[in-house]
């Protein structure tokens, strides 16, 4: 199908696209990589009257370590999380989740961005920045303001974003000695939109015992969920299969899967148990710590 008529911009500058957005006053959309939102425009599902562009805008497309974490420009691919070195070894949480999203031709246009604004319960990346801590920068009309992943999601596709502001970075915490991190999703075919997805995120004190914890639930609701109860659930806890289990239950008495195409909602809570213990071992095991 094709999509309904727009105007296209495809400004150079950040101060340019937020003023073409605001000329809309909510009947225009960013484009990233279009992977998401071209489909939907096809579908008739959305109907932007106009689409700016911000693949011009210069600087937006790094991945870098700095002094306070790592820095992802919101037009970086979703390949790029592949290909970085640093985030290989020190955050592997989105190497897991990058590998397993689409395939090549998706990720290779698809934006980190994009992934994390769209508000797709289905999408991997928000439950991944959930479990980090991650906060994400937007720039609109009054300038710069920064919102932490945990208060940016709101509903199925409704995010904290204004439909004037742009997404420009994504800021993940540095991570501290005893830390580690995984995501797991079960998928019905290789790069297939997950039936359910565990992002986990372990920090081991001296003592080897978690000294702090996050989680993040793919495809489990009206957006992705912050499981904050199975994640304190652990604090203080030896890392291994008792407190994981604990947590596992607390993530799927949060979890409110709807049966669809991808199996019944009591299979897919059941697997948010399974993956939750299987994400927290893997994340342990990288922390230097549980079984
Ligand atoms: C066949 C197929 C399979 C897929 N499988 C998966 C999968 O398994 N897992 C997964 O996570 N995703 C999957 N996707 C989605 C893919 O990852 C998309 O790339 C991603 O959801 C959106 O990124 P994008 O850059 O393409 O955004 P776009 O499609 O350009 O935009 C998506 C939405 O986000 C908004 N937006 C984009 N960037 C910004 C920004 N910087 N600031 C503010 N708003 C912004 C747009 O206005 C739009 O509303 C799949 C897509 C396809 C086509």
């Amino acid at each position: 199908m094709i999509p309904p008529r727009f105007e296209y911009f495809a400004p150079s500058t950040l101060e340019e696209a937020v003023e073409i957005l605001g000329r809309y006053g909510g009947e225009a959309k960013v484009l990233a990589g279009g992977q998401s939102l071209l489909p939907v425009m096809k579908l008739r599902l959305a109907e932007p009257k106009a689409l700016v562009d911000i693949n011009r805008i210069p600087n937006l497309s790094y991945i870098r370590e700095e002094a306070g974490g790592l820095r992802i420009g919101s037009t970086a691919r979703t390949n790029d999380l592949n290909d970085s070195d640093v985030v290989k070894r020190r955050y592997p949480i989105l190497s897991d989740a990058a590998a397993v999203i689409a395939d090549p031709l998706v990720r290779n246009m698809g934006t980190v961005g994009g992934n994390v604004s769209h508000g797709d319960p289905a999408n991997d990346l928000p439950a991944c920045m959930l479990a980090l801590g991650a906060a994400f920068v937007v720039r609109g009309p009054k300038g710069t303001r920064t919102i932490p992943a945990s208060s940016f999601y709101k509903d199925t596709f409704v995010t904290t974003l204004e439909p004037d502001e742009i997404l420009t970075e994504i800021q993940i915490p540095k991570p501290k000695a005893g830390q580690g991190n995984a995501y797991e999703k079960l998928e019905k075919r290789a790069g297939d939109f997950p039936i359910v997805g565990v992002a986990a995120n372990l920090i081991l004190g001296a003592n080897k015992k978690i000294e702090s914890a996050g989680i993040g639930l793919t495809a489990v609701g009206p957006t992705a969920l912050h499981a904050k109860a199975a994640a304190d659930s652990l604090v203080g806890q030896a890392p291994g299969d008792a407190a994981f289990k604990r947590a596992a239950d607390l993530a799927m008495k949060l979890a409110e899967p709807v049966s669809d195409l991808r199996g019944p909602a009591e299979y897919k809570r059941a697997m948010v148990g399974v993956f939750a213990v299987r994400a927290l071992r893997t994340a342990a095991k990288r922390a230097g710590g549980g079984a």
